[in-house]
């Protein structure tokens, strides 16, 4: 068995809506039960995280919009601009001990602590870009997570793997011109699907060109598809990357049940691209791999997905 260390914080409850939203502290207390009856939670390592440094935040976002957050939340604010977007006033510390998580997460991998870890973390954050918060998200926990292991860890390049049902839209900004992150999104379009962005021709810019790969799926896809994809598409580029790490933001809002989307993957689909992304850490970079909790909205299939996710990443 490996050595999965489980990063989560009681205080992720904190962060509450102001009124009805899928994105609810109920989601953590689920995902946290279902782990503990199962005998899962036990077999893990268990992380308590920080709050990330805002130093290694600022290297992802703007100064004026985190300042612009933390009055928002002090001033009682219900939502941001974008107004799908809900505070509290806990927000801004929530959002920096969910970057802090990933950050956890990634520390002790590379540190050799676990092998592998998942962060349950929230709020989520693959919608923020660098000045601004949107779908759900107020910081981006995988960039800030990715930023620091080449500050701090001396990582050269590393492969994001972006399979929320949404497209990683804030996660491909940051990294957009930037040739030592790869980022690939598998996510539903087109339809009017949140936020409409990761169409095929979105492949970075500059520098980055080449290094955002975007894999847009039609409403009503399954696990089929997606095992397409990911053999003929991802691998070869990340063979032709060579990642010294990987990150995976994980959304299980593509099951068949969310209510938010309309792709239709099993468990079993989970579970194959689980597999799929340990076999590439193991070939590409010595098994290092950290997956960050995204979106799921829907209980019984975001635990059920998790478990299979926790399992599969606790076997060799
Ligand atoms: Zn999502």
């Amino acid at each position: 068995m490996k050595r999965l260390g489980l990063v989560y914080h009681p205080d992720y409850l904190l962060h509450v809506p102001p009124f009805e939203h899928p994105e609810s502290p109920e989601r953590l207390t689920a995902i946290m039960e279902c782990l503990e009856s199962t005998g899962l939670l036990a077999k893990t390592k268990q992380i308590t995280p920080e709050f990330a440094d805002e130093g290694d935040v600022f290297a992802v976002h703007d100064r004026k919009y985190l300042d612009q957050l933390e009055k928002a939340c002090r001033r009682g604010d219900m939502t941001l601009d974008a107004g799908d977007t809900y505070l509290c006033r806990h927000s801004y510390n929530i959002a920096l001990l969910s970057a802090g998580g990933a950050v956890a997460g990634v520390k002790a991998v590379s540190e050799g602590t676990v092998d592998r870890a998942f962060c349950a973390v929230r709020p989520p954050g693959h919608h923020a870009g660098r000045d601004t918060g949107m779908g759900f998200c107020l910081m981006n926990n995988v960039a800030v997570a990715a930023k620091y292991l080449q500050a701090r860890f001396d990582v050269g390049k590393v492969l994001i793997i972006d399979w929320d049902v949404h497209h990683g839209n804030g996660t491909q900004s940051v990294f957009l011109e930037d040739p030592s992150v790869f980022f690939f999104s598998i996510h539903e379009h087109p339809t009017f699907i949140y936020p409409g962005t990761g169409r095929r021709w979105e492949i970075g810019k500059g520098k980055g060109e080449g290094t955002t790969l975007n894999a847009p799926m039609a409403p009503g896809v399954g696990d089929e598809e997606y095992r397409l994809v990911f053999e003929q598409t991802l691998l070869p580029a990340a063979e032709r990357f060579r990642p010294e790490f990987i990150l995976v933001s994980a959304g299980f809002d593509a099951h068949a049940d969310d209510p938010l989307a309309d792709i239709r993957l099993s468990g079993e689909g989970y579970r194959f691209m689980t597999r799929f992304v340990i076999r590439m850490a193991e070939r590409f970079c010595g098994g290092r791999l950290v997956s960050v909790l995204e979106g799921g909205y829907e209980t019984s299939s975001l635990t059920s997905s998790i478990e299979i996710h926790v399992r599969e990443l606790l076997e060799e």
